[in-house]
């Protein structure tokens, strides 16, 4: 056949293993079209039909007729099919009948119309009977009745079903005789005119009525929330029938060649017997398991399986098919590249690699971060019932929580018990850092203001737990331990369910269905795969041992920013912390800071243990004292109430110092205040204390025969006086403590260590090159550089990022989303300069952004050394590492063929062989390679 005609032509044929368009015509034919001519020349059993193009859609749609030139076409392939059947359209003996099918380019799973058994008439309805009895051929006249009615009519579905409903039960033959009688009065009744006898007028309407249901608000619809163009137009197929209502050897069936919600391999598929078309979709019937198939007709079971088997290996990906059994003869009438859950693309992705049916890189690709998120987040269970929700937040952070509720931090603690055996939610107006260790013991959080970069978001997705915030409506009251929700009032130990995805709370206890934890040995397999492609290192934020824990097990590649004052926070360091900055003399503070020091050397200890061999960058102080103090209300409250009771004269004194002190701390913009290096600067021996930590439990580790590769970073630098100024301070400060005699025994040992900044403030990035030559790192805190870069404060943006967002001033929260020709011209320029000035220099991402794979992406544009994220964030942040490397390699191969049914991540090019910057170690395909072996 000739394939030089394409272009002009508006009408591709298939049929008897030869077909005049191929698998990768899904423009011109829609998938649909273009896998049935791709099935015909495989030679795997199809009916024939032909295809007529999205173009004569097109031209439809826009000028409201058909192309003059189609008119013939239509003829000369009826024509064609006609000889090729053996059977005439219109014929008075064993007609040929015809399926009418839409088909889009991308798949719409039934959102257009099929028409089926077109070409039956009054007059040819006993020369169809002959061909098997009485019965089947007035089903099809029945059905052909009913979908021309209102797929081409639009006469609604219901008026069939009570047509239908009058019918007397009489007898098979007869009722169905009287059905076809109503169902032709109801059409001429409510057309005004009678059903069409003439097959091609049938078949002509049937065509029109397809190019229109591109149209319906079905198929708008589904574009609008898939973000589909709307002028691509569907293709037609008009293709010979075969009968799966013949009788009970024969029968319609769907199915998946792998388990689409579990990804498991093994041929997932239902059947209907003595049934035609949607029977089975429509859930009329309820269908049979295919294993009933394997006993009925053994043989078309096993010629199904090996047929699927050659399409899933010929397309390489999963594949959803239609299929027709006729009198024991399997007909195959349609596949496609499945749409599967989460999990079921992770599993089927890897083991699709490993059974060498696609690369790693193909692999990799198929699995987008937000799969992996859905697959980590444990997901309320609502059974089949429709919930009310009782309000509605921001889906701050995903996951799901069902707990009991607690007002406040210590209330929490105290309703987890001792080893957080009870789950609890915890709901508060907002949170703040005094709230830590009630976050810690709670499950999700629920705040009634905050947006989604608030504390409660950032905590919570730092701690992997699901949290809503700015859910209004929401008034606690925690003197009388009541919270109001709405109409709803709930006590302290009530139960209440929090859905993170999609920010509703559910009144009492729902169940969780857990989902594939970190364990997941495909999910392993693929981080491994990721990590080992990735040319830009996912590294964790980490504050806490237990972070450090989770990081390590979820194999980052480093620490990239541990915050120490988190550290303080525990309540048995909070006062030491305090009387440190409540000190009145130089030797009081002098005596704080001892007595915090092996407190902080022993969190660096188990830092270095969790991280042997792997860099761990420890932020020096960076916030405000006055967090650590109480609130001047708090504070003045107290001193109240200690007046009152009056007794106890030396509690009233140290309440009024402390009072005092707040007031002296207060500042009228303290994130702009007294922090970061500045506070390194004004109170050295902070420092000093916390390099001597960081250092002594770098070398007590060493003793233990571990190593430890401690990065000192200094927070919120502006300029390189103060860069200076601080690095010689940690240079001194290491020099004697490497002097100092039987340090853990050993005179004169010492340790490497590094020195870096925290680029957070515009200036500092100006500056960079400057900066750069006194360092020998720097790490982007993109939470705070968006900040002052924008001038919006991160904790209230939301008030007026909502609106930014809706009108379209803002594409996206650059709290999320990094803000490519803002924040992002500021990295980009500054990592250039960094690099001229200091060559030598590592450069990093730490903040939240590191998290994001749009972000990731742009990162790593930059060529930055490494991300950092919160723990939770590591597998998401590692395949978008993986992926960007992937779209940025050069490819081996010039001739990239993308494999059919494979939709390709934006902007990645796709090839079987690897990068050839990946390392060696991803291109043997041993699996025996485990996981391990790249650390
Ligand atoms: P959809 O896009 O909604 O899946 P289809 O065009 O695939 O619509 O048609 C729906 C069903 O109609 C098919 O699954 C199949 O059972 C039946 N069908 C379509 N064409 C034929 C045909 N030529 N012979 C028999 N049945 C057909
Ligand atoms: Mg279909
Ligand atoms: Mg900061």
């Amino acid at each position: 056949m000739d394939r030089k005609r394409a272009g002009s032509r508006y009408i591709y044929r298939f049929g008897h293993a030869q077909a005049e368009g191929d698998g990768s015509m899904g423009e011109e034919l829609g998938g649909k079209g273009a896998s049935l001519a791709e099935m015909t020349r495989l030679g795997l059993p199809v009916p024939a039909g032909f295809t007529i193009s999205t173009r004569a859609c097109r031209f439809y749609l826009e000028q409201g007729a058909m192309p003059p030139s189609l008119e013939e076409e239509l003829e000369s392939a009826l024509g064609w099919l006609e000889l090729e059947q053996a059977q005439r359209l219109g014929g008075e003996r064993d007609p040929l009948l015809l399926s009418v099918r839409s088909g889009a380019s991308i798949s719409m799973p039934g959102m257009m119309d099929t028409i089926l058994n077109v070409g039956i008439n009054d007059t040819n309805i006993d020369g169809l009977a002959v061909k098997q009895n009485v019965t089947f051929a007035l089903d099809s006249y029945r059905r052909l009745l009913q979908m021309f009615g209102s797929v081409v009519l639009q006469i609604p579905k219901h008026a069939f079903d009570q047509a239908s409903e009058g019918v007397s039960r009489d007898g098979e033959e007869a009722s169905l005789r009287q059905t076809i009688l109503s169902f032709q009065q109801l059409i001429e009744h409510r057309s005004g005119k009678p059903f069409p006898m003439d097959p091609r007028a049938q078949l002509r309407q049937a065509v029109v009525a397809v190019f229109e249901s591109w149209n319906n608000d079905r198929a708008r619809h589904y574009r609008r929330i898939h973000r589909t163009p709307e002028n691509g137009g569907t293709a037609v197929t008009v293709q010979a029938m075969v009968f799966g209502n013949y009788g009970v050897n024969s029968g319609t069936g769907v199915g998946f060649t792998r388990n689409p919600s579990t990804g498991e391999k093994a041929m997932f598929a239902e059947f209907l017997a003595n049934a035609q078309g949607e029977d089975i979709v429509a859930g009329i019937r309820t269908p049979m398991p295919i294993a009933e198939l394997e006993r009925t007709m053994p043989r078309v079971y096993r010629k199904l399986r090996t047929v699927t088997s050659r399409l899933e290996a010929h397309y390489r990906d999963v594949q959803d098919f239609e299929f027709t059994v006729q009198n024991g003869e399997l007909f195959l009438l349609q596949t496609r590249a499945a749409k599967r859950s989460a999990l079921a693309k992770l599993r089927s992705a890897v083991e699709m690699a490993e059974e060498g049916l696609i690369s790693r890189t193909e692999a990799l690709l198929r699995v987008t971060p937000s799969d992996l998120e859905e697959v980590l987040s444990p997901q309320l269970d609502f059974g089949n019932v429709e919930l009310q929700p009782i309000a509605k937040g921001l889906p701050a952070s995903p996951g799901s929580a069902v707990g009991q509720v607690a007002l406040t931090a210590d209330r929490a603690v105290e309703l987890a018990g001792k080893h957080k055996q009870s789950p609890i939610i915890l709901v508060r107006q907002e949170t703040n850092a005094d709230d830590i260790h009630g976050m810690d013991a709670a499950v999700g959080f629920l705040t009634a203001h905050g947006g989604a970069t608030s504390h409660a978001a950032v905590v919570a997705r730092g701690m992997g737990k699901c949290c809503i915030t700015g859910a209004g409506g929401i008034v606690t009251d925690e003197v009388a331990g009541e919270v109001r929700i709405g109409e709803h009032t709930l006590k302290e130990g009530d139960w209440l369910s929090l859905d993170g995805s999609t920010g509703r709370v559910f009144p009492g206890q729902l169940t969780l269905r857990p989902s594939e934890s970190f364990d997941n040995p495909f999910l392993t397999k693929l981080l491994y795969w990721a990590r080992a492609c990735s040319l830009t290192a996912v590294w964790a934020n980490a504050d806490t041992p237990q972070d450090a824990e989770r990081a390590s097990h979820a194999s980052a590649m480093g620490i990239g920013l541990c915050r120490t004052e988190h550290m303080f926070f525990a309540k048995d360091r909070l006062a030491h912390i305090r009387s440190m900055i409540l000190a009145s003399s130089p030797a009081a503070r002098e005596r704080a800071l001892a007595s915090l020091l092996p407190v902080q050397q022993a969190d660096f200890e188990e830092l270095f243990r969790t991280m042997p061999g792997l860099p761990v960058t420890i932020r020096l102080i960076d916030p405000p004292l006055h967090e650590f103090l109480p609130t001047e209300v708090a504070a003045r409250e107290e001193l109240a109430q200690a007046r009152l009771q009056g007794t106890d004269v030396e509690n009233i004194q140290r309440l009024e110092e402390l009072l005092l002190r707040v007031q002296q701390l207060s500042e009228s913009n303290p994130m702009m205040g007294l922090r970061g290096c500045r506070l390194g600067i004004v109170h050295p021996e902070i420092i000093v204390m916390q390099v001597r930590a960081i250092l002594r439990a770098a070398l007590r580790v060493k003793a233990e025969g571990i190593l430890a590769l401690p990065e000192i970073m200094v927070p919120l630098v502006a300029c390189v006086e103060e860069v200076r100024f601080l690095r010689k301070l940690i240079d001194a400060t290491a020099a004697n403590l490497f002097a100092e005699e039987d340090l853990f025994g050993q005179e004169g040992r010492r340790i490497g260590y590094r020195v870096g900044v925290m680029i957070e403030v515009p200036r500092a990035a100006a500056c960079a090159d400057e900066i750069a030559r006194e360092v020998d790192f720097m790490s982007f805190g993109t939470n705070d550089l968006t900040q002052l870069t924008f001038g919006f404060s991160r904790d209230d943006a939301h008030k007026y990022l909502d609106t930014y967002l809706e009108l379209g001033i803002l594409k996206h929260n650059p709290f999320v989303t990094i803000d490519r020709e803002g924040v992002g011209s500021l990295i980009r320029s500054a990592v250039r300069k960094a690099r001229e000035a200091n060559p030598d220099i590592k450069i990093g991402i730490c903040g939240e952004h590191g998290g994001d794979p749009a972000s990731i992406a742009f990162f790593a544009e930059l060529g930055v050394d490494y991300v950092s994220c919160s723990p939770a964030r590591l597998p998401m942040a590692q395949l978008s590492a993986a992926h960007t490397s992937i779209a940025r390699a050069p490819v081996k191969s010039q001739q990239e063929k993308v494999p059919h049914g494979l939709r390709l991540v934006e902007g990645a090019s796709l090839s079987h062989d690897l990068p050839s910057q990946i390392p060696s170690v991803f291109r043997s395909s041993s699996p025996s390679a485990g996981p391990t072996s790249l650390a």
